[in-house]
Protein backbone atom coordinates (compact mmCIF):
# COMPACT_ATOMS: atom_id res chain seq x y z
CA UNK A 1 0.00 0.00 0.00
CA UNK A 2 1.17 3.44 -0.59
CA UNK A 3 -0.21 6.17 1.86
CA UNK A 4 0.15 9.87 0.15
CA UNK A 5 -2.18 11.76 2.53
CA UNK A 6 0.93 13.22 4.77
CA UNK A 7 2.93 13.23 1.68
CA UNK A 8 5.27 16.31 2.50
CA UNK A 9 8.16 16.00 -0.63
CA UNK A 10 7.75 15.24 -3.91
CA UNK A 11 11.02 14.97 -6.06
CA UNK A 12 11.22 14.40 -9.95
CA UNK A 13 14.03 13.74 -11.28
CA UNK A 14 14.50 16.19 -14.66
CA UNK A 15 13.96 18.95 -16.55
CA UNK A 16 12.60 17.65 -19.67
CA UNK A 17 9.07 17.74 -21.46
CA UNK A 18 8.15 14.56 -18.92
CA UNK A 19 10.09 16.01 -15.83
CA UNK A 20 7.82 19.51 -16.20
CA UNK A 21 4.13 17.78 -17.34
CA UNK A 22 4.32 15.82 -14.72
CA UNK A 23 5.28 18.56 -12.44
CA UNK A 24 2.49 20.68 -13.30
CA UNK A 25 0.08 17.46 -13.22
CA UNK A 26 1.39 16.67 -9.50
CA UNK A 27 1.02 20.19 -8.85
CA UNK A 28 -2.56 20.18 -9.15
CA UNK A 29 -2.78 16.86 -7.15
CA UNK A 30 -1.32 17.91 -4.26
CA UNK A 31 -2.54 20.70 -1.55
CA UNK A 32 -0.02 23.66 -1.03
CA UNK A 33 1.91 22.00 1.76
CA UNK A 34 3.10 19.21 -0.29
CA UNK A 35 6.62 20.45 -1.95
CA UNK A 36 6.82 19.64 -5.52
CA UNK A 37 10.65 19.64 -6.35
CA UNK A 38 12.23 19.04 -9.86
CA UNK A 39 16.00 18.24 -9.54
CA UNK A 40 17.59 18.39 -12.85
CA UNK A 41 21.23 18.38 -13.68
CA UNK A 42 22.66 21.67 -16.04
CA UNK A 43 25.40 19.96 -16.98
CA UNK A 44 23.43 16.76 -18.67
CA UNK A 45 20.71 19.12 -20.86
CA UNK A 46 17.51 17.51 -22.07
CA UNK A 47 16.97 14.95 -24.89
CA UNK A 48 16.53 17.84 -27.32
CA UNK A 49 14.14 15.77 -29.41
CA UNK A 50 10.96 15.10 -29.10
CA UNK A 51 8.91 17.87 -31.11
CA UNK A 52 6.06 16.21 -32.75
CA UNK A 53 2.77 15.90 -30.38
CA UNK A 54 -0.15 13.86 -30.59
CA UNK A 55 -3.90 15.08 -30.29
CA UNK A 56 -3.50 14.50 -25.80
CA UNK A 57 -0.92 16.99 -26.08
CA UNK A 58 -3.51 19.07 -26.50
CA UNK A 59 -5.70 18.29 -24.49
CA UNK A 60 -3.00 18.40 -21.93
CA UNK A 61 -2.92 21.93 -22.01
CA UNK A 62 -6.17 22.47 -21.82
CA UNK A 63 -6.68 20.15 -18.81
CA UNK A 64 -3.89 22.22 -16.99
CA UNK A 65 -5.05 25.49 -18.35
CA UNK A 66 -2.28 26.45 -20.31
CA UNK A 67 -3.68 28.58 -23.18
CA UNK A 68 -2.40 26.77 -26.47
CA UNK A 69 -2.33 30.14 -28.25
CA UNK A 70 0.51 31.02 -25.64
CA UNK A 71 2.34 27.40 -26.01
CA UNK A 72 2.21 28.31 -29.48
CA UNK A 73 3.75 31.62 -29.13
CA UNK A 74 6.57 30.32 -26.63
CA UNK A 75 7.69 27.33 -28.31
CA UNK A 76 7.83 28.28 -32.02
CA UNK A 77 4.98 25.38 -32.24
CA UNK A 78 3.07 24.92 -35.88
CA UNK A 79 -0.29 23.46 -36.37
CA UNK A 80 0.10 19.60 -37.10
CA UNK A 81 -2.89 17.53 -38.77
CA UNK A 82 -1.31 13.86 -39.18
CA UNK A 83 1.71 12.38 -40.88
CA UNK A 84 2.46 11.98 -44.54
CA UNK A 85 4.52 8.49 -45.27
CA UNK A 86 6.93 8.59 -48.22
CA UNK A 87 8.32 6.09 -50.43
CA UNK A 88 6.90 3.30 -47.89
CA UNK A 89 5.55 1.10 -50.52
CA UNK A 90 7.82 1.55 -54.09
CA UNK A 91 10.47 4.15 -52.36
CA UNK A 92 9.54 6.84 -54.97
CA UNK A 93 9.27 10.42 -54.22
CA UNK A 94 5.78 10.40 -55.47
CA UNK A 95 4.57 7.37 -53.20
CA UNK A 96 2.93 9.08 -50.65
CA UNK A 97 0.10 8.08 -47.92
CA UNK A 98 -1.04 10.16 -45.38
CA UNK A 99 -2.48 9.48 -41.33
CA UNK A 100 -4.27 12.66 -40.52
CA UNK A 101 -5.98 13.70 -36.84
CA UNK A 102 -9.47 13.29 -37.80
CA UNK A 103 -12.58 15.20 -35.80
CA UNK A 104 -14.80 12.29 -35.22
CA UNK A 105 -18.00 14.50 -35.01
CA UNK A 106 -17.57 14.60 -38.67
CA UNK A 107 -18.81 12.45 -41.79
CA UNK A 108 -17.11 9.75 -42.36
CA UNK A 109 -16.09 9.11 -38.81
CA UNK A 110 -18.93 9.95 -37.32
CA UNK A 111 -20.95 7.05 -38.24
CA UNK A 112 -21.34 4.41 -36.10
CA UNK A 113 -23.51 1.46 -36.82
CA UNK A 114 -23.78 -2.36 -35.43
CA UNK A 115 -19.32 -1.45 -33.79
CA UNK A 116 -18.47 -0.10 -37.54
CA UNK A 117 -18.08 2.76 -39.60
CA UNK A 118 -20.24 2.26 -42.41
CA UNK A 119 -19.28 5.03 -44.56
CA UNK A 120 -15.54 4.24 -44.39
CA UNK A 121 -16.23 0.78 -45.32
CA UNK A 122 -18.05 1.71 -48.36
CA UNK A 123 -14.74 3.87 -49.01
CA UNK A 124 -12.99 0.81 -48.75
CA UNK A 125 -14.93 -0.70 -51.03
CA UNK A 126 -14.62 1.57 -53.83
CA UNK A 127 -10.84 1.73 -53.29
CA UNK A 128 -10.90 5.26 -52.04
CA UNK A 129 -7.85 6.55 -49.29
CA UNK A 130 -8.88 7.40 -46.19
CA UNK A 131 -7.44 11.37 -46.31
CA UNK A 132 -9.52 12.11 -49.60
CA UNK A 133 -13.04 11.94 -47.16
CA UNK A 134 -11.12 14.54 -45.13
CA UNK A 135 -12.40 18.08 -45.88
CA UNK A 136 -8.87 19.51 -44.92
CA UNK A 137 -6.83 17.33 -46.93
CA UNK A 138 -6.80 19.70 -50.27
CA UNK A 139 -5.50 22.74 -47.57
CA UNK A 140 -2.69 20.32 -46.69
CA UNK A 141 -1.95 19.84 -50.14
CA UNK A 142 -1.88 23.52 -50.91
CA UNK A 143 0.35 23.97 -47.97
CA UNK A 144 -2.34 27.10 -46.69
CA UNK A 145 -0.14 29.28 -44.43
CA UNK A 146 -0.64 28.46 -40.25
CA UNK A 147 -2.79 31.55 -40.40
CA UNK A 148 -5.18 30.05 -42.69
CA UNK A 149 -4.66 26.54 -41.71
CA UNK A 150 -6.21 28.19 -38.19
CA UNK A 151 -8.55 30.09 -39.82
CA UNK A 152 -10.05 27.13 -41.14
CA UNK A 153 -9.79 25.06 -37.92
CA UNK A 154 -12.03 27.90 -36.36
CA UNK A 155 -14.44 27.84 -38.93
CA UNK A 156 -15.04 23.79 -37.96
CA UNK A 157 -15.21 22.04 -41.52
CA UNK A 158 -11.92 20.87 -41.83
CA UNK A 159 -12.67 17.40 -40.08
CA UNK A 160 -9.52 17.54 -38.87
CA UNK A 161 -8.38 17.72 -34.52
CA UNK A 162 -4.78 19.74 -34.74
CA UNK A 163 -1.66 18.83 -32.98
CA UNK A 164 1.26 20.74 -33.04
CA UNK A 165 5.19 20.63 -33.66
CA UNK A 166 7.10 22.47 -31.35
CA UNK A 167 10.85 23.32 -29.72
CA UNK A 168 11.70 20.48 -27.71
CA UNK A 169 13.83 23.34 -25.78
CA UNK A 170 11.47 26.10 -25.66
CA UNK A 171 9.12 23.72 -24.90
CA UNK A 172 10.56 22.42 -21.15
CA UNK A 173 11.35 26.15 -20.81
CA UNK A 174 8.14 26.89 -21.22
CA UNK A 175 6.67 24.16 -18.97
CA UNK A 176 9.03 25.19 -16.51
CA UNK A 177 7.85 28.69 -16.33
CA UNK A 178 4.34 27.43 -16.10
CA UNK A 179 5.27 25.22 -12.79
CA UNK A 180 7.25 27.50 -10.86
CA UNK A 181 4.85 30.32 -11.42
CA UNK A 182 2.51 27.52 -9.61
CA UNK A 183 4.72 26.94 -6.93
CA UNK A 184 7.01 24.06 -8.40
CA UNK A 185 10.71 23.89 -6.38
CA UNK A 186 13.97 23.92 -9.04
CA UNK A 187 17.17 22.45 -8.23
CA UNK A 188 19.61 22.33 -10.53
CA UNK A 189 22.20 19.92 -9.30
CA UNK A 190 22.81 16.04 -10.38
CA UNK A 191 21.61 13.26 -8.95
CA UNK A 192 24.15 10.74 -7.76
CA UNK A 193 22.30 8.11 -5.54
CA UNK A 194 18.75 7.42 -3.98
CA UNK A 195 19.09 5.99 -0.24
CA UNK A 196 16.29 3.14 -0.17
CA UNK A 197 14.27 2.44 3.22
CA UNK A 198 13.57 -1.44 4.40
CA UNK A 199 10.69 -1.70 2.24
CA UNK A 200 12.36 -0.62 -0.93
CA UNK A 201 11.07 2.69 -1.15
CA UNK A 202 12.85 5.83 -2.09
CA UNK A 203 13.79 7.82 1.37
CA UNK A 204 16.44 10.18 0.10
CA UNK A 205 17.90 11.62 -3.52
CA UNK A 206 21.50 12.34 -2.52
CA UNK A 207 22.78 14.75 -4.70
CA UNK A 208 25.92 16.98 -5.41
CA UNK A 209 24.71 20.12 -2.79
CA UNK A 210 23.00 17.62 -0.76
CA UNK A 211 20.02 15.00 0.44
CA UNK A 212 16.39 15.56 -0.40
CA UNK A 213 13.88 13.73 1.58
CA UNK A 214 11.08 12.08 -0.70
CA UNK A 215 7.68 10.96 -0.07
CA UNK A 216 7.35 9.77 -3.90
CA UNK A 217 9.84 9.65 -6.70
CA UNK A 218 9.74 10.82 -10.46
CA UNK A 219 12.13 9.43 -12.28
CA UNK A 220 11.82 11.32 -15.51
CA UNK A 221 16.27 11.95 -16.60
CA UNK A 222 15.33 10.70 -19.79
CA UNK A 223 17.74 7.65 -21.19
CA UNK A 224 19.74 8.05 -17.84
CA UNK A 225 17.54 6.50 -16.34
CA UNK A 226 19.02 7.09 -13.16
CA UNK A 227 16.75 5.46 -10.78
CA UNK A 228 15.17 2.93 -12.67
CA UNK A 229 17.25 1.53 -14.15
CA UNK A 230 21.00 2.68 -12.91
CA UNK A 231 20.10 2.00 -9.09
CA UNK A 232 16.94 -0.67 -9.12
CA UNK A 233 17.97 -2.48 -12.46
CA UNK A 234 14.47 -3.03 -12.97
CA UNK A 235 13.58 -5.64 -15.53
CA UNK A 236 13.28 -4.20 -19.20
CA UNK A 237 10.52 -5.47 -21.95
CA UNK A 238 12.86 -5.39 -25.18
CA UNK A 239 10.93 -4.80 -28.22
CA UNK A 240 14.12 -5.31 -30.25
CA UNK A 241 12.73 -8.46 -32.49
CA UNK A 242 9.84 -6.37 -33.74
CA UNK A 243 10.94 -3.03 -34.59
CA UNK A 244 14.99 -2.76 -35.39
CA UNK A 245 16.18 0.43 -35.35
CA UNK A 246 18.52 1.36 -32.30
CA UNK A 247 20.19 4.44 -33.58
CA UNK A 248 18.90 8.49 -34.77
CA UNK A 249 21.10 11.44 -36.01
CA UNK A 250 19.03 14.54 -35.46
CA UNK A 251 19.91 17.70 -37.06
CA UNK A 252 18.14 21.01 -38.70
CA UNK A 253 17.26 21.77 -42.15
CA UNK A 254 15.50 24.85 -43.58
CA UNK A 255 12.22 25.14 -44.99
CA UNK A 256 12.09 24.63 -48.48
CA UNK A 257 8.43 25.48 -49.54
CA UNK A 258 6.36 28.51 -49.00
CA UNK A 259 4.92 27.87 -45.39
CA UNK A 260 5.83 25.19 -43.00
CA UNK A 261 4.24 21.86 -43.43
CA UNK A 262 1.28 20.64 -42.12
CA UNK A 263 2.23 17.35 -41.21
CA UNK A 264 5.38 15.45 -40.04
CA UNK A 265 6.65 13.72 -43.14
CA UNK A 266 8.47 10.38 -42.39
CA UNK A 267 10.83 9.31 -45.69
CA UNK A 268 11.22 5.48 -45.90
CA UNK A 269 15.59 5.38 -46.40
CA UNK A 270 17.92 2.50 -47.16
CA UNK A 271 17.92 1.10 -43.40
CA UNK A 272 15.16 2.98 -41.71
CA UNK A 273 13.74 6.54 -42.04
CA UNK A 274 13.60 10.14 -41.90
CA UNK A 275 12.00 12.15 -40.05
CA UNK A 276 11.14 16.08 -40.66
CA UNK A 277 8.76 18.27 -38.38
CA UNK A 278 7.93 21.69 -39.42
CA UNK A 279 8.33 24.09 -36.90
CA UNK A 280 7.52 27.79 -37.61
CA UNK A 281 11.46 28.88 -38.17
CA UNK A 282 13.10 25.43 -39.19
CA UNK A 283 12.63 21.67 -39.72
CA UNK A 284 13.47 19.31 -37.16
CA UNK A 285 14.81 16.35 -38.89
CA UNK A 286 16.79 12.98 -38.37
CA UNK A 287 17.37 9.83 -39.55
CA UNK A 288 16.53 6.90 -37.34
CA UNK A 289 17.49 3.52 -38.64
CA UNK A 290 18.96 0.06 -37.76
CA UNK A 291 22.59 -0.42 -37.05
CA UNK A 292 22.94 -3.37 -38.37
CA UNK A 293 22.74 -2.58 -42.07
CA UNK A 294 24.05 0.83 -42.18
CA UNK A 295 26.98 2.83 -40.49
CA UNK A 296 26.84 6.18 -39.45
CA UNK A 297 29.02 7.29 -42.67
CA UNK A 298 26.40 5.77 -44.75
CA UNK A 299 23.53 6.86 -42.76
CA UNK A 300 25.37 11.03 -42.98
CA UNK A 301 25.78 10.02 -46.78
CA UNK A 302 22.30 8.70 -47.29
CA UNK A 303 21.18 12.41 -45.48
CA UNK A 304 23.21 14.22 -47.52
CA UNK A 305 22.15 13.01 -50.70
CA UNK A 306 18.14 13.01 -49.84
CA UNK A 307 18.54 17.01 -49.21
CA UNK A 308 21.22 17.88 -51.67
CA UNK A 309 23.35 19.61 -48.58
CA UNK A 310 25.49 18.95 -46.43
CA UNK A 311 24.04 19.05 -42.49
CA UNK A 312 25.30 19.14 -39.10
CA UNK A 313 24.70 16.64 -37.38
CA UNK A 314 23.56 16.45 -33.88
CA UNK A 315 24.74 13.50 -30.96
CA UNK A 316 23.59 10.14 -32.66
CA UNK A 317 21.42 8.77 -30.16
CA UNK A 318 21.45 4.68 -29.51
CA UNK A 319 18.33 3.33 -27.76
CA UNK A 320 16.66 -0.35 -27.70
CA UNK A 321 13.11 -0.50 -28.33
CA UNK A 322 10.78 -1.28 -25.40
CA UNK A 323 9.91 -0.54 -21.80
CA UNK A 324 10.64 -1.48 -18.14
CA UNK A 325 7.76 -3.96 -17.02
CA UNK A 326 7.03 -2.32 -14.15
CA UNK A 327 7.22 1.36 -14.06
CA UNK A 328 5.57 2.11 -11.18
CA UNK A 329 6.51 0.36 -8.20
CA UNK A 330 5.90 1.73 -3.75
CA UNK A 331 7.41 5.06 -3.91
CA UNK A 332 8.84 5.33 -7.49
CA UNK A 333 7.09 5.88 -11.14
CA UNK A 334 9.44 6.33 -14.34
CA UNK A 335 8.31 8.59 -16.50
CA UNK A 336 8.87 9.12 -20.49
CA UNK A 337 12.01 8.21 -22.14
CA UNK A 338 13.30 6.75 -18.63
CA UNK A 339 10.49 4.53 -18.45
CA UNK A 340 10.15 3.33 -22.35
CA UNK A 341 11.20 4.44 -25.17
CA UNK A 342 10.40 2.81 -29.02
CA UNK A 343 11.26 5.07 -32.62
CA UNK A 344 9.16 7.99 -33.18
CA UNK A 345 7.53 6.86 -36.23
CA UNK A 346 4.11 7.62 -34.78
CA UNK A 347 5.12 10.35 -32.74
CA UNK A 348 3.94 8.12 -29.39
CA UNK A 349 6.74 9.06 -26.72
CA UNK A 350 4.89 12.25 -25.56
CA UNK A 351 1.89 10.67 -26.33
CA UNK A 352 2.27 7.68 -23.92
CA UNK A 353 4.53 9.92 -21.13
CA UNK A 354 0.65 12.19 -20.81
CA UNK A 355 -1.25 8.64 -20.96
CA UNK A 356 0.63 6.94 -18.07
CA UNK A 357 0.98 10.90 -16.37
CA UNK A 358 -3.05 11.57 -16.29
CA UNK A 359 -3.77 7.83 -15.55
CA UNK A 360 -1.29 7.84 -12.45
CA UNK A 361 -3.42 11.11 -11.50
CA UNK A 362 -6.58 8.92 -11.60
CA UNK A 363 -5.74 6.33 -9.83
CA UNK A 364 -4.05 8.27 -7.20
CA UNK A 365 -6.75 10.14 -6.66
CA UNK A 366 -9.60 8.33 -7.00
CA UNK A 367 -8.15 6.04 -4.46
CA UNK A 368 -8.20 9.01 -1.86
CA UNK A 369 -4.46 8.86 -1.97
CA UNK A 370 -3.61 5.74 -0.41
CA UNK A 371 -3.20 3.15 -2.99
CA UNK A 372 -3.71 -0.46 -2.94
CA UNK A 373 -0.53 -2.80 -4.42
CA UNK A 374 -3.47 -3.98 -6.36
CA UNK A 375 -3.85 -0.76 -8.01
CA UNK A 376 -0.34 -0.47 -8.73
CA UNK A 377 0.06 -3.74 -10.47
CA UNK A 378 -3.42 -3.58 -12.65
CA UNK A 379 -1.57 0.49 -13.62
CA UNK A 380 1.67 -1.72 -14.67
CA UNK A 381 -0.43 -3.99 -16.32
CA UNK A 382 -2.25 -1.30 -18.64
CA UNK A 383 0.78 0.60 -19.75
CA UNK A 384 2.14 -2.76 -20.41
CA UNK A 385 -0.93 -2.88 -23.02
CA UNK A 386 -0.71 0.90 -23.97
CA UNK A 387 3.09 0.01 -24.88
CA UNK A 388 2.02 -3.31 -26.47
CA UNK A 389 -0.69 -1.49 -28.98
CA UNK A 390 2.17 1.08 -29.68
CA UNK A 391 4.70 -1.74 -30.63
CA UNK A 392 2.17 -3.45 -32.89
CA UNK A 393 0.81 -0.04 -34.69
CA UNK A 394 4.41 0.58 -35.64
CA UNK A 395 4.90 -3.02 -36.64
CA UNK A 396 1.81 -2.48 -38.92
CA UNK A 397 3.68 -0.07 -41.20
CA UNK A 398 6.82 -2.27 -42.09
CA UNK A 399 4.44 -4.64 -43.19
CA UNK A 400 5.10 -2.92 -46.32
CA UNK A 401 5.58 -3.71 -50.09
CA UNK A 402 9.53 -2.79 -49.58
CA UNK A 403 12.34 -5.15 -50.38
CA UNK A 404 14.92 -3.32 -52.01
CA UNK A 405 17.26 -3.48 -49.66
CA UNK A 406 18.93 -6.24 -47.18
CA UNK A 407 17.18 -4.24 -44.30
CA UNK A 408 13.73 -4.04 -46.23
CA UNK A 409 14.44 -7.56 -47.05
CA UNK A 410 14.81 -8.89 -43.56
CA UNK A 411 11.87 -6.91 -42.23
CA UNK A 412 9.27 -8.88 -44.72
CA UNK A 413 10.47 -12.37 -43.36
CA UNK A 414 10.72 -11.13 -39.46
CA UNK A 415 8.09 -12.67 -37.16
CA UNK A 416 5.02 -10.47 -36.21
CA UNK A 417 4.11 -10.03 -32.64
CA UNK A 418 1.24 -12.88 -31.73
CA UNK A 419 -1.40 -9.75 -30.77
CA UNK A 420 -0.60 -7.92 -34.14
CA UNK A 421 -1.12 -10.66 -36.11
CA UNK A 422 -4.92 -11.11 -34.18
CA UNK A 423 -5.34 -7.73 -35.51
CA UNK A 424 -3.99 -8.13 -39.16
CA UNK A 425 -6.41 -11.38 -39.55
CA UNK A 426 -9.76 -9.74 -38.81
CA UNK A 427 -8.43 -6.77 -40.92
CA UNK A 428 -8.70 -9.13 -43.79
CA UNK A 429 -11.81 -10.33 -43.37
CA UNK A 430 -13.64 -7.12 -42.54
CA UNK A 431 -13.13 -3.10 -42.09
CA UNK A 432 -11.12 -2.34 -38.80
CA UNK A 433 -13.39 -1.92 -35.60
CA UNK A 434 -12.74 -0.62 -32.28
CA UNK A 435 -13.14 -3.72 -30.72
CA UNK A 436 -10.19 -5.50 -32.47
CA UNK A 437 -7.97 -3.17 -30.37
CA UNK A 438 -9.47 -2.34 -27.06
CA UNK A 439 -7.52 -4.92 -25.49
CA UNK A 440 -4.40 -2.41 -25.97
CA UNK A 441 -6.36 -0.09 -23.37
CA UNK A 442 -7.25 -1.80 -20.32
CA UNK A 443 -8.02 -0.92 -16.40
CA UNK A 444 -9.19 2.68 -17.63
CA UNK A 445 -6.50 3.81 -19.94
CA UNK A 446 -7.89 5.67 -23.33
CA UNK A 447 -5.63 4.42 -25.48
CA UNK A 448 -3.24 6.27 -27.51
CA UNK A 449 -5.12 5.13 -31.05
CA UNK A 450 -8.59 4.42 -32.59
CA UNK A 451 -9.68 2.06 -34.79
CA UNK A 452 -9.38 5.07 -37.24
CA UNK A 453 -5.66 5.50 -36.79
CA UNK A 454 -5.15 1.96 -37.59
CA UNK A 455 -7.33 2.57 -40.87
CA UNK A 456 -5.47 5.31 -42.18
CA UNK A 457 -2.17 3.19 -42.39
CA UNK A 458 -3.68 -0.53 -43.11
CA UNK A 459 -5.67 0.58 -46.05
CA UNK A 460 -2.91 2.05 -47.99
CA UNK A 461 -0.44 -0.82 -47.19
CA UNK A 462 -3.12 -3.37 -48.71
CA UNK A 463 -3.92 -4.85 -45.40
CA UNK A 464 -8.09 -4.02 -45.01
CA UNK A 465 -9.98 -6.28 -47.73
CA UNK A 466 -12.02 -4.58 -49.87
CA UNK A 467 -14.34 -7.59 -50.54
CA UNK A 468 -14.90 -8.34 -46.52
CA UNK A 469 -16.01 -4.66 -47.02
CA UNK A 470 -18.57 -5.53 -49.64
CA UNK A 471 -19.27 -8.28 -47.30
CA UNK A 472 -20.56 -6.93 -43.97
CA UNK A 473 -22.34 -3.66 -46.07
CA UNK A 474 -24.50 -6.32 -47.85
CA UNK A 475 -26.33 -6.91 -44.52
CA UNK A 476 -27.28 -2.73 -43.96
CA UNK A 477 -30.69 -1.92 -44.76
CA UNK A 478 -31.53 -0.65 -48.22
CA UNK A 479 -31.51 2.84 -47.07
CA UNK A 480 -27.73 2.76 -45.10
CA UNK A 481 -26.65 1.41 -48.40
CA UNK A 482 -28.18 4.44 -50.14
CA UNK A 483 -26.86 7.22 -47.73
CA UNK A 484 -23.71 5.14 -47.92
CA UNK A 485 -23.68 5.14 -51.79
CA UNK A 486 -24.91 9.39 -51.86
CA UNK A 487 -22.49 10.77 -48.96
CA UNK A 488 -19.36 9.07 -51.28
CA UNK A 489 -21.07 10.43 -54.99
CA UNK A 490 -20.96 14.15 -53.12
CA UNK A 491 -17.52 13.51 -52.23
CA UNK A 492 -15.16 16.06 -54.41
CA UNK A 493 -12.72 14.59 -56.81
CA UNK A 494 -13.97 11.53 -56.87
C1 LIG B 1 15.39 10.39 -31.89
C2 LIG B 1 14.20 10.74 -31.08
C3 LIG B 1 13.11 11.34 -31.69
C4 LIG B 1 11.97 11.62 -30.95
N1 LIG B 1 10.86 12.16 -31.56
C5 LIG B 1 9.71 12.30 -30.85
C6 LIG B 1 8.53 12.81 -31.43
O1 LIG B 1 8.48 13.17 -32.60
N2 LIG B 1 7.44 12.91 -30.66
C7 LIG B 1 7.44 12.54 -29.35
O2 LIG B 1 6.40 12.58 -28.69
N3 LIG B 1 8.56 12.14 -28.75
C8 LIG B 1 9.68 12.00 -29.47
N4 LIG B 1 10.81 11.57 -28.84
C9 LIG B 1 10.79 11.36 -27.40
C10 LIG B 1 10.86 12.70 -26.70
O3 LIG B 1 12.08 13.31 -27.00
C11 LIG B 1 10.71 12.51 -25.19
O4 LIG B 1 9.59 11.72 -24.91
C12 LIG B 1 10.49 13.85 -24.52
O5 LIG B 1 11.42 14.79 -24.94
C13 LIG B 1 10.57 13.68 -23.02
O6 LIG B 1 11.88 13.41 -22.66
P1 LIG B 1 12.23 13.25 -21.14
O7 LIG B 1 11.72 14.43 -20.41
O8 LIG B 1 11.78 11.91 -20.70
O9 LIG B 1 13.83 13.23 -21.15
P2 LIG B 1 14.86 14.42 -21.40
O10 LIG B 1 14.31 15.48 -22.25
O11 LIG B 1 16.13 13.79 -21.88
O12 LIG B 1 15.10 15.02 -19.96
C14 LIG B 1 15.85 14.32 -19.01
C15 LIG B 1 16.19 15.24 -17.87
O13 LIG B 1 16.83 14.50 -16.85
C16 LIG B 1 17.95 15.22 -16.39
N5 LIG B 1 18.89 14.28 -15.80
C17 LIG B 1 19.46 13.18 -16.34
N6 LIG B 1 20.27 12.59 -15.44
C18 LIG B 1 20.22 13.34 -14.30
C19 LIG B 1 20.83 13.25 -13.04
N7 LIG B 1 21.68 12.28 -12.73
N8 LIG B 1 20.54 14.20 -12.13
C20 LIG B 1 19.67 15.21 -12.39
N9 LIG B 1 19.07 15.32 -13.57
C21 LIG B 1 19.33 14.40 -14.53
C22 LIG B 1 18.47 15.93 -17.64
O14 LIG B 1 19.30 17.00 -17.31
C23 LIG B 1 17.14 16.37 -18.25
O15 LIG B 1 16.70 17.56 -17.63
C24 LIG B 1 11.96 11.34 -29.57
C25 LIG B 1 13.09 10.81 -28.94
C26 LIG B 1 14.19 10.49 -29.68
C27 LIG B 1 15.38 9.89 -28.99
Amino acid sequence: MLDLREAKNIVIIGGGTAGWFAALVLRRMFPPQTAIKVIESPDIGIVGVGEGGLINIVNALNSLNIPTSEFMQETGASLKWGFCYEGWRTGEKNDEYYHLFIDPRQAPFNDQYAGFLPKISGLFVRGIPLHQAVNGFPAIKQRVSQQEAAEMLVNGNTGITTSFHFDSYRTAKFLQKKAIERGVLHRQTEVIDILMDAHQNAAKIMTDEGAYRADFLIDASGLSRVVIDKKLKRQWTSFKDYLWLDRAIPFYVPHQGKNPELFTRATAMKAGWIWQIPLVERIGAGYVYCSKYLSEEAALKEISDYFQMEIEPQKTLNFEPGHYAEVWKGNIMALGLSSGFVEPLEATSIGQMLEQLFAFERVVTHSGWVVSDLSIDQFNEANKWCWNGIRDFLRMHYDCPRRDTPFWQEVSTTPYPDTYRAVKEVFAQRSPRMEDIKGYATGGWGGIFHAVNWMFVAQPLGLISEKGCRQELKYLPAEKIQEITQYIDALPNV
